[in-house]
């Protein structure tokens, strides 16, 4: 009898009490701007850590790149979610579901870097600073499809 490709399932469990699942936190990040609003997939308490964990889906496996490139929101809602942490050192983890040949669940630990904080807010003003100064633009890709604004802009003419 010939056996099928193993599935294998790669997981670390954090075990703790669970302080929050898609849970909504909203603060202000920087001054003059709207408020972020996150919604964080899992917040969990252990003995010595708060865990806030994001949720992806993934055609491929990631590496480290892709973790560092995915980091930006997961950092973010880390700076709203720091004010709950109390004394507890805050932990980063990305829980990776690949939907490979053989599909595993893989969790990748996020790194807080402070530079990497600064650096998104900075593109957060840049890219509010654009929206309030209606620099808006046709910018064609698959959403076309099923865009509610097809029409005005089809119609758009600068
Ligand atoms: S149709 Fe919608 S998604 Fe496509 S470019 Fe226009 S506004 Fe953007």
């Amino acid at each position: 009898m010939t056996q099928g490709p193993e599935k294998t399932l790669q997981m670390s469990i954090a075990i703790g009490l669970c302080a929050g699942i898609e849970e909504e936190l909203r603060g202000r990040l920087v001054e003059g701007l709207p408020d972020l609003l996150a919604r964080d997939d899992l917040i969990v308490e252990t003995d010595n850590a708060l865990i806030l964990q994001d949720f992806k889906t993934s055609r491929t496996s990631w590496d480290e790149n892709k973790v560092a490139n995915s980091a930006d929101q997961l950092l973010l809602y880390s700076d709203l979610v720091r004010t709950l942490a109390s004394e507890k050192p805050l932990r980063l983890e990305f829980a990776v579901f690949a939907k490979t040949k053989s599909p595993s669940v893989t969790i990748h630990p996020g790194v807080y870097d402070s530079r990497q904080v600064e650096r998104t807010k900075r593109i957060v003003e840049r890219v509010w600073g654009a929206i309030a100064n209606e620099h808006f633009y046709p910018n064609p890709s698959h959403h076309c499809a099923t865009c509610s604004f097809r029409k005005p802009c089809r119609d758009w003419q600068g």
